[in-house]
Order: C-alpha cells, then structure tokens, then sequence
C-alpha cells in the first residue's frame, strides 16, 4: 500500500478554562488545565492513520519539552514519525483560554512549525511510495509551495487544505490536484458567496478552470460537495449527529478522505466514509481525542445502513 505523507504542523494546544477573561493586567484562577497535541498537520495525520492508511509525517518540533510527548503522541496513532526534525528552540504553540461562556481567546506561536525549509525536508519525503502529499497552511508559505513544485515534477498529486484560509493565485492552484476546503476558504478564494451546496460546485468550477483537477467544500452539518476533473459532481450529506464540539471535524475528514482514496475507494464511497468518520468526531470532545478509528467508523455506518440513523 502507498503512503500519504503530510507535510505540516504539529502543536501543543494548551487550554486553560476560566470562569470570565481576566481584564488586562489582571491575575485570576483557572478552573482546569488541559495539553491536547494538536496542527493541522497533525490532526490530519493522525486522522489518516487512525483510518488505516501508512501514513510518514514531515514536519518539525522544538527542542522544548513538548517535543517527545508530541512525536510519541503521533506514533501511538500509527503515524511514521521517523522524519519529524528538531529545531531550536519552541514546538508549535497554541495557548487556548476558554471562557465558561465557551468564547476562547488563542495565541498561535508557530515556533519550529515555519522555522524549516523546503531544502531540509526534500530528502526526507517518501517520493516514491506516496499515494499524496498533504499540505495545510501552517508551515512556512514558502516551503508549502516548494513541496507542491517538486510533486509536481515527480508526478506525486498535491491534496491541499488552504486552511487557515488565504487568497490562492492561479500559478499555486496549477499545483493542486485536490483541494479540500470549506465554505469560508472558498469564498476568500474565488469571491463567490457560498450559501449552499449549488454556490459551493459553482465555486470549485472556478478552482477547476485554474487547474486543480478535483475540489470538495466541506459544508459542516450540510454535508460537502465533490467537483470531478470533467466537472461531474456529487453531494455527500453529513450524518444526522448530535455535535458537542466540531474542533477538528474538517481535519478529521480530510484524514479518512485521503486514507479511503489511498485505499482505492470510489470516491463517493470514500466521501461517505470521510462523512462517517467526521460526524462520529463532532460527537466527542477535543481535536485529536476526538478521531475515531477505522473500525469505529465501520461500526457506525453498519449501525447506520441498519438503523437509518445514528445517535451520539
Ligand atoms: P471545518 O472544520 O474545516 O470548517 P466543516 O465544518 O465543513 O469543516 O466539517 C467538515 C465535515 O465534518 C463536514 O463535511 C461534515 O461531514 C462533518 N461535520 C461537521 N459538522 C458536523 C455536524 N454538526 N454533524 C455532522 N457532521 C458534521
């Protein structure tokens, strides 16, 4: 089987709860401490592996002390992590305060996340027995558009996920192979108002005449859109859950997309599955804790072709 190999983050999210925000110069107590290995990157790696694909992670972590339980927490999912560099100085960072009222207020400090080249990685990707390269929009911008110039020559398709969003011109989505976004992402790339399901393939119309050969919006509970390279498309509704909390639901669905496709899924099937998997993570707390297994989600489609519908 070939491997997806992401190219992206990998943070430590350190969240603290509290009653109210403190005022500026204020001290006050938390009511709980939370450390969630977290990045794109790495949801995204973690959700892949989970889903059963061989999965390399390329990417970079501190020389803090976050670094191991980082790497080691990204191993226990199956990912490859052989290739992850040490930089010095922080692992990638986000300090998360999260209000009673459920607001939070974060600070992202990227550390070794955009502190690593295209020159350092190049040789540490798995060319030749990857399936994809999966980039996301947290490490350096320089180096995410190098990878996608050197899949390119090697033949290797691009999936990327323009998240955090960003305005993409038409030379970088002539890289992209899949695109796999949601609403607001579209929008800031191609201007068009994305209410529903038929602004989102008019849309990913407009990615595809820019080059990119397949495009899904995701559309959070109003499921996603696929758009195929001859502009055939589908829609893929979400799975009727009860949601506690949707961190992480796009990453998770871009994991099992990318496993279930690796796998030689049809894509509809492979979207369904990537629905089942995402729909089961928005029913758990938490953004990695969160990414259910490939056979929790065999269990909930079973559970959901029998029953019509599932429950939490
Ligand atoms: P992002 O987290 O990137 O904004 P979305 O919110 O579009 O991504 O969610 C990605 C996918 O997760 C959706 O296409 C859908 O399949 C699933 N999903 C998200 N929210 C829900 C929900 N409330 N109920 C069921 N599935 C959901």
């Amino acid at each position: 089987m070939k491997k997806i190999v992401v190219v992206g983050s990998i943070n430590m999210d350190l969240v603290t709860n509290v009653a109210a925000f403190p005022k500026p110069g204020e001290t006050i107590h938390s009511l709980g401490v939370g450390y969630h290995p977290g990045g794109k990157g790495a949801n995204q790696a973690v959700a892949a592996a989970r889903s059963g694909a061989r999965v390399q992670m390329v990417g970079a972590v501190g020389t803090d002390s976050f670094a191991r339980t980082l790497i080691d927490n990204l191993a226990a999912s199956g990912v490859d992590t052989d290739s992850i560099l040490r930089k010095e100085g922080h692992s990638g960072l986000a300090v998360i305060t999260v209000e009673q009222s459920g607001e939070n207020h974060i600070v992202l400090a990227a550390g070794s996340n955009k502190a690593f080249t295209f020159e350092e990685i190049e040789g540490r990707i798995a060319w030749d027995e990857a399936y994809a390269v999966l980039l996301q929009n947290e490490i350096d911008w320089e180096t995410t558009v190098s990878v996608m110039r050197a899949a390119k020559r090697k033949g290797v398709p691009v999936w990327f996920n323009p998240a955090p969003a960003l305005k993409l011109e038409p030379p970088v989505l002539s890289l992209i192979h899949t695109c796999i976004l949601n609403e607001t992402e579209i929008e800031l790339i191609t201007g068009v108002k994305v209410a529903g399901t038929e602004d989102a393939a008019r849309a990913a119309g407009q990615l595809l005449e820019a080059g990119v050969t397949q495009v899904v919006v995701t559309l959070g509970d109003k499921g996603c859109v696929w758009v195929g390279p001859g502009g055939e498309s589908c829609r893929v509704p979400a799975f009727r859950v009860k949601a506690v909390d949707t961190t992480a639901a796009g990453d998770t669905f871009i994991g099992a997309l990318a496993a279930a496709s690796c796998d030689g899924m049809p894509v509809t099937d492979a979207l369904r599955r990537a629905a089942a998997a995402s729909a089961i993570a928005v029913t758990r707390q938490g953004a990695q804790a969160s990414i259910p297994t490939r056979q929790e989600v065999d269990a909930f489609m079973e559970q959901t072709v029998q029953g019509g519908e599932m429950a939490e």
